[in-house]
């Protein structure tokens, strides 16, 4: 099974089917939610016909989407961990893992840590925190060590609650990664960046540092290059970062094999990932961009299909240039949905429309304004020439033409609202 992620397509695509047709006769039997809605869902091609499950609809019912184990091996109903998964609103929702379960999350982070080019001789500290629901990150890394039989120091920084004692300052958490002679920093990569600083700071001695595993915020590149700098002058000169695209929902993540590798789906045999229409939820092409959909092929606690993860990119079934592995890949760095608008038809990452105004405008004063189109009001005189270099830049960034018009006040041109890079004016 550990070689599925290098062998071919066809391979892949059959370990899928098999693993999702045992999936479905149990979904079918045994699970609460998808048990009626599954019925004309024959086969993976069929999966379309299936609505999506957004996160709202697990966090409102999680228990019905655990299946019933009744009559299955041991294995398949006794409940190993729970984790927790958090929305934008409400309580956490519990996420089962059997035993079951937990045997396929220690496989999938052994492939997490083969497509990372781990080796026998790596030492990993855990920079994750505690934290108050149980929780993949800090947890999953003891476990991911485990599965490569591969050393592992937690660092325990903070301290997630007034009940908890054990908790680390950063300048502890430096010594702990300096004397375990740590070769991996796996966390948050606001929290790897601070470690580096604090132990350039002391004089720490990291030299073995290699690599850093960051998952959980957005990483620029400006970002990566910051953190991959911090690391060659701390430890070694060829250290490098590898991002993951992690969720409860895997218990594990997508992961890079190089910088802008892609995020490598590191389990096929479990995880069947869609990019669909945002709209009409089709599945979308390889290459375009559209919303990343889940679905569980090999689970018996917590069973999710065609999840929606929050976030959109972009899918490729293409071999990687990098390692050779023929799972799919993520190959646009994915972004929260609500971070997107629509504008005539197109959906668009206001980011990047802005980013591509100040690379022209720098300091000056500008906004952008939706309403059924795209306007950007500049202030200042008027400029056809530079009129002319906005309107390509920003065509090129998003897909969409601005009308770009010069005015003397931006937020009179705007109307009532108060001063932002972009509004909204429509229902
Ligand atoms: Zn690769």
């Amino acid at each position: 099974m550990n070689d599925l992620l290098f062998s071919d397509r066809g391979a892949i695509e059959a370990v899928q089917e098999a693993n999702f047709a045992e999936m479905r006769e149990l979904l079918a039997a045994r699970h609460p939610y998808y048990r009626s809605l599954i019925g004309n869902i024959a086969s993976l091609a069929d999966l379309p016909r299936l609505p999506v499950t957004h996160k709202e609809h697990f966090m409102r019912e999680p228990e019905r989407f655990v299946l019933e184990s009744a009559g299955l091996p041991d294995e398949m109903g006794i409940v190993w961990d729970v984790m927790h998964t958090t929305g934008t609103s409400g309580k956490p929702a519990p996420f089962v893992s059997t035993t079951f379960d937990f045997y396929r999350i220690l496989e999938l982070h052994r492939n997490m840590m083969r497509l990372r080019r781990v080796r026998p001789d790596d030492i990993v500290a855990n920079l994750f925190p505690l934290t108050k629901h149980p929780h993949g990150a800090f947890i999953r890394v003891l476990h991911a060590a485990a599965a490569m039989s591969i050393r592992v120091v937690s660092a325990l920084p903070g301290n997630p609650s007034p009940y908890f004692t054990l908790g680390n300052k950063t300048d502890e958490v430096v010594r702990v990664v300096e004397r375990s002679r740590a070769s991996i920093l796996w966390g948050v990569p606001s929290y790897v960046r601070r470690v580096l600083a604090r132990a350039e700071e002391l004089g720490a001695d990291l030299r073995n540092v290699r690599l850093a595993f960051v998952t959980g915020e957005g990483v620029s590149e400006a970002a990566r290059n910051d953190l991959t700098q911090a690391m060659r002058r701390c430890g070694r000169p060829d250290a490098w970062v590898s991002i993951s695209y992690g969720s409860t929902e895997t218990q594990g993540g997508l992961v890079e094999c190089a910088p802008g590798s892609g995020y490598h789906n590191p389990a096929p045999d479990q995880f069947y990932i869609e990019v669909v229409h945002p709209e009409t939820f089709a599945p979308l092409p390889d290459g375009e961009t559209g919303l990343v959909l889940l679905t569980h092929l090999r689970r018996r606690g917590t069973v999710l299909l065609r999840y929606a993860l929050g976030d959109v990119s972009t899918l490729t079934h293409g071999r990687c240039a990098h390692c050779g592995a023929w799972t799919d890949r993520l190959i646009t760095t994915p972004r929260r949905v609500d971070k997107l608008v629509k504008i005539k038809g197109t959906l668009v990452n206001p980011d990047l429309m802005v980013a591509a105004a100040e690379a022209l405008l720098g300091g000056r004063e500008f906004q952008f304004v939706i309403t059924e189109a795209l306007t950007l009001n500049v202030a200042g005189a008027a400029d056809d020439d530079l009129g002319g270099k906005l309107a390509a830049s920003v065509k090129s960034a998003i897909g969409v033409t601005p009308k770009v018009q010069f005015v003397s006040d931006i937020t009179q041109a705007a109307g009532a609202w108060k001063l932002k890079r972009v509004v909204e004016l429509r229902p």
